[in-house]
């Protein structure tokens, strides 16, 4: 009796190609088939960068399928010398190669449509490994190939991000999906603002801890970007109704005990989340910064649409500037310091006034490396922020570099934004 094949659960990756063993490219063909491949419920045990070797390419093809029934290289697939994957699959899995004439003539009218002859070195293209079958590719002259060998399936995919994905999730779609059985990976991501890395795990762990024993078990990673803690959770379940209902549930625990401190459960940016409770609101932004130099501005225009709620925002880097175009008095400037509560609040009710909006950002700051004071080191950051419930205005102090503190400061203005506009006027359905 022949036992029907099973779905593969253990899979590496090989990248390809010598550029990516330097300085000035990445792999991120992987973090794309990681992705796909989880979904399916197959776990991504290894993964290799290997360069335009077709010896090493071959040791590395056995060691991969030691390890993995499942094994997905990319890129070498091209027509020059250098392009190797076809030949070390070859070599390592102990098949002979031959020419498809179908690619040749696919190949060849390719290249007549663009008017042009087929160069000779593109034959080797459609070279084929005995036994594979071919995997068409809508977006370039490199075809696939998809092996299997016993108990073992192999796949060749080309390099360019935008032919190697839709090939995968055809080829996945059409042999892996019916053998996974239905279990798949839910995931949800939950973004935080406003808590360092370590307090969320604090309040977490106790949290997610007790879920590795729920059926199905959840499992959870926090992941730390500036300004913003993502917890990350996924589940294996049989279906979507049961990966969705114990993520429902995982994330109700999470919001008890992080509360509004959680912004989006949907992987909104906080742009976006703002964005939203302005439009559904009815009212207008503008923005007043100095050391973020527009980056406010620019992270809410990110948004398509925000023109509905995006006002106007100035950068206004001189004292003169905040004095000149927002009315900021003098004194003010003179008596506190530029980077001040007073200051950000006369910048955002200044701005609020000029721009005849709901609602007014002033953000005021010292981005750094020089310009720091024993009182006001680098890293202080003034926010303000006059709405139709009043004003808001807080003092932070960030670590990092100039970038990181711009990021972190327009970061923490959206996030004012936000507690501000729900505590005064809570966002339907929240
Ligand atoms: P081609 O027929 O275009 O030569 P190929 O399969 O030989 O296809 P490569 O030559 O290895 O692919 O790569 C072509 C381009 O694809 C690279 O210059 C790079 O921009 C992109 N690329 C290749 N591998 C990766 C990867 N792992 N991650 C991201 N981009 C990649």
């Amino acid at each position: 009796m022949i036992d029907a094949p099973s779905a593969p659960r253990r899979a590496a990756i090989i990248a390809v190609g010598s550029e990516l063993l330097t300085p000035f490219r990445t792999d991120t063909n992987s973090l794309f088939v990681t992705s796909t491949l989880n979904d399916l419920g197959i776990e991504v045990v290894a993964k290799l960068i290997v360069g335009d070797r077709r010896d090493e390419l071959s040791s590395a093809i056995a060691e991969c399928l030691r390890r993995a029934d499942l094994l997905v290289l990319t890129g070498g697939l091209g027509p020059t010398d250098d392009d190797v994957t076809r030949q070390a699959a070859a070599d390592a899995l102990g098949l002979a190669l031959r020419e498809d004439p179908t690619i040749v003539e696919r190949i060849r009218a390719r290249f007549a449509r663009r008017g042009v002859e087929m160069p000779a070195v593109n034959r080797v293209q459609a070279l084929v490994l005995e036994t594979a079958s071919v995997l068409p590719n809508a977006n370039g002259t490199a075809p696939g190939q998809w092996i299997e060998r016993g108990d073992k399936r192999v796949l060749l995919l080309p390099g360019p991000p935008r032919e190697m994905q839709p090939m995968l999730e055809a080829v996945l779609g059409e042999r892996l999906a019916p053998l996974a059985a239905g279990a798949r990976i839910y995931r949800r991501v939950l973004r935080i603002a406003g808590r360092a890395e370590s307090e969320v795990e604090q309040v977490a762990q106790p949290v997610y801890a007790s879920w590795a024993a729920w059926t199905p078990p959840v499992s959870t990673s926090i992941l730390a970007a500036p300004g913003q803690i993502e917890l990350h959770f996924s589940v294996g379940a049989p279906s979507e109704e049961e990966g969705r209902a114990t993520l429902d549930r995982a994330t109700a625990e999470m919001l008890a005990v992080l509360g509004a401190d959680v912004f989006s459960t949907d992987g909104s940016a906080l742009e976006e989340v703002v964005g939203r409770q302005l439009r559904e609101r009815c009212w207008r932004i503008a923005t007043a910064e100095s050391c973020t130099g527009g980056l406010l501005a620019s992270r809410l225009t990110d948004v398509a649409g925000s023109s509905d709620y995006v006002d106007r925002g100035v950068v206004c880097y001189s004292n003169r500037s905040k004095t000149d175009l927002l009315g900021v008095p003098e004194a003010a400037i003179r008596e506190h310091g530029a980077v001040s509560e007073a200051v950000g609040l006369a910048m955002a009710a200044g701005m609020r006034d000029l721009a005849g909006v709901e609602v007014a950002v002033g953000i005021t700051g010292i981005a750094g490396p020089g310009g720091g004071t024993a009182q006001k080191p680098v890293g202080t950051v003034v926010v303000a922020v006059a709405f139709p419930g009043g004003e808001r205005v807080r003092r932070f102090l960030f670590l990092g570099g100039r970038a990181q503190v711009k990021l972190q400061a327009a970061q923490a203005a959206l996030n004012m934004v936000r507690l501000a506009l729900d505590e005064f006027l809570p966002t339907a359905g929240a």
